[in-house]
């Protein structure tokens, strides 16, 4: 183990992943990591999606349970997230209730469905299309601009429908790393991407994501990335953060190795 915290993490509110806080706290502490982050996939005010998140009447015990962990391993920082979607419509969600009311210490942007013409695309399974690169490369650069999100998870997602490495893909890499770097806003090596099934490219076969050509580019700019496990079971907890943490030192890149440093300033 090369890191000692994940800051990714899910439980079974949110309908595809195994286990509670407690559980995986359980198991963070067994294998010695400092810190762990909760950021299960936030309930929606308008109730959008709701087969893969929590429902916002399960919020308070989410929250209480994360509390009560903080409470029972002193040994470890515990903080209290979620993995957002984002629209302009729920900032003040975000703001007022999360942050604000129910005192989150951070939030990550995330993208799972990206707007063209005024509807939602799967970004894991649209068709692979530049134009659909362009609104997703857009709606991330929007979702950094928000200034309410500590990191951008996988942002190399968009390589899961647009599998070929050609001068549409390159350009939507660039643009995004581009906005991370003069908004300074960290970007996420998902470890979770290691554990999915590979999908078969005109180079041969390949992870979905993390997309090694954008981590490569990643290395010309002056930005940050951070590791994380996307734990969806406790035994997950920590992970392919080690595989994420190999894919960094390859192309050299800038790596968060104390979470605190996310919060400073804020
Ligand atoms: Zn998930
Ligand atoms: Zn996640």
């Amino acid at each position: 183990m090369d890191q000692n915290f994940n800051l990714h993490t899910h439980t079974y509110r949110c309908q595809h992943a195994e286990g509670d806080i407690d559980d995986y706290c359980k198991f963070a502490n067994k294998l010695g990591l400092q810190s762990l982050g909760f950021s299960d996939h936030t309930p929606l005010p308008d109730n959008r999606w709701p087969n893969v998140r929590m429902k916002l009447s399960e919020l308070e015990d989410y929250c209480k349970k994360i509390d009560e962990a903080k409470e029972k391993y002193p040994n470890m920082r515990i903080y209290k997230g979620m993995e957002c979607e984002y629209d302009q419509s729920y900032c003040s969600f975000y703001k007022e209730e999360l942050l604000g009311k129910y005192e989150l210490d951070y939030l990550i942007g995330s993208v799972h469905w990206f707007p063209y013409n005024s509807k939602w695309v799967n970004a894991w399974r649209s068709e692979a299309k530049p134009k659909y690169l362009l609104a997703y490369s857009q709606y991330i650069i929007k979702i950094m601009e928000a200034e309410i999100f500590k990191f951008i998870a996988h942002p190399d997602v968009f390589a899961a429908f647009y599998l070929e490495e050609d001068k549409n893909s390159l350009a939507c890499a660039k643009d995004i790393l581009s906005a991370a770097e003069a908004l300074q806003i960290p970007l996420e090596i998902n470890g979770y991407g290691f554990m999915k099934k590979e999908v078969k490219t005109g180079n041969g076969f390949r992870k979905m994501y993390p997309w090694h050509p954008f981590w490569q580019l990643a290395s010309e700019y002056k930005i940050k990335a951070i590791v994380n496990s996307d734990a969806h079971k406790p035994t997950d907890v920590y992970g392919c953060i080690d595989d994420a943490l190999k894919l960094a030192e390859t192309y050299n890149l800038d790596v968060i190795d104390d979470p605190n440093l996310l919060w400073r300033n804020s």
